[in-house]
């Protein structure tokens, strides 16, 4: 097993990992990529909102929000600062008590408007049960694809031209690249091989409306944390000191179904494990050492078990289905129709979405080239 000599990822827990002649790896290089291109600098952070301020006629900006740590963070700021957000919840009926409380608390408290975008709960369970079937990791992008559609409807009908995220990734620790794969033809073909419902009032992410609201509404997608000085440790604190704010108890872990991924489902399935990411941004940060991050990684994963029962309950598995389903052979998003080709056949074109905000940097980077 080779390791990098400056994160903790390895060959060995790490897919499409490769090293250069000191060691470190090809994620490392990606990281200073971006560090390089977004910078922590607050003066930007000011920047960004005076050119928002004012932007929208009834909101500035849309800003998703899960009631985590880092989207909580970024709306207590960007309201300080004066903007007017509309925070937006994707709803997928897995969220836990103590998220549902934390967006409660903190938009009230801010006086920010929540809109809560529902997904029929029998429907939406049917898609992550298609993908259980499918072999492949990504049975958690439909949150992340329905999350997306949500916040870009929201800007198109309040006619705003900027969407915040609280995606950071310095914190995030990319996950490699060619492993976690969504687009909305994926979501699709997986669905209508394995799936049993119809797909009614989830929303997908076409290229026709996508492309409508890129181009024709130009909305941005601006994201902030990157350039903000950001310490979760010290977040998690004002956030509980100014609203009550609670911690869920990891990254990620404010949803049952995204925990159920991190702590059982890519650990069983993939000897994929969330940690090696956390603890890897942590280092490259400074926050630990990588050996604190070594010893750390030693420790077991933990996990409730009374999440793995309810999701097989919630999804509809009996335990001899659950078991199949979790000894299928392991497949990839190649093994499906997705949009992958026309993301490549027209790299120029996103190419100049990403140039003007339209997409992330991090979609450019990893499904154009
Ligand atoms: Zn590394």
């Amino acid at each position: 097993m080779k390791t990098c000599t400056r994160c903790i990822y390895d060959d060995e827990h790490i897919p499409n990992i490769t090293f250069d002649n000191e060691g470190v790896c090809n994620y490392c290089k990606e990281y200073d990529t971006l560090d390089k291109s977004y910078p922590v600098d607050e003066s930007k952070f000011n920047e960004w909102i005076k050119k928002i301020k004012g932007s929208g006629k009834y909101y500035d900006c849309i800003l998703g929000f899960s009631g985590g740590c880092d989207s909580s963070f970024l709306l207590t700021r960007i309201v300080d600062a004066g903007l007017r957000p509309l925070a937006v919840n994707y709803d997928n009926h897995w969220g836990t008590e103590i998220s549902e409380q934390n967006l409660k608390k903190v938009t009230s408290k801010l006086g920010v408007d929540l809109l809560k975008v529902y997904v029929d709960e029998t429907e939406y369970n049917d898609i992550v049960k298609s993908f259980f079937y499918s072999g492949t990791p990504d049975i958690e992008v439909c949150a992340d694809i329905g999350l997306a559609v949500a916040q870009m409807d929201s800007a198109s009908k309040m006619r705003c031209k900027y969407i915040l995220d609280g995606h950071n990734f310095r914190t995030e620790g990319s996950a490699p690249t060619g492993f976690i794969y969504m687009d909305a033809k994926y979501i699709k073909s997986v669905h209508s091989l394995f799936g049993k419902i119809p797909m009614k009032t989830y929303k997908n992410m076409y290229l026709k409306p996508w492309l409508k609201w890129m181009v024709l509404d130009g909305i941005q997608r601006v994201r902030l944390m990157p350039i903000l000085d950001y310490n979760k440790e010290e977040a998690k604190k004002e956030l509980k000191e100014r609203f009550g704010w609670e911690w869920y108890g990891g990254h990620h872990f404010e949803n049952k179904l995204t925990y159920f991924f991190h702590t059982y489902f890519m650990p069983t399935r993939f000897n994929m494990d969330q940690r090696y990411f956390d603890l890897s941004a942590s280092v490259r940060m400074n926050r630990i050492t990588r050996d604190e991050a070594l010893e750390e990684i030693k420790k077991p994963i933990k996990c409730d078990k009374n999440v793995i029962d309810e999701v097989i309950r919630r999804i509809g598995f009996t335990q001899e289905e659950f078991e199949k389903v979790m000894n299928l052979p392991i497949k990839s998003y190649k093994d499906y129709e997705t949009y992958h080709e026309t993301f490549k056949r027209y790299k120029w074109f996103f190419w100049m979405m990403m140039k003007m905000n339209r997409v992330p940097k991090t979609f450019y980077l990893k499904y154009c080239r």
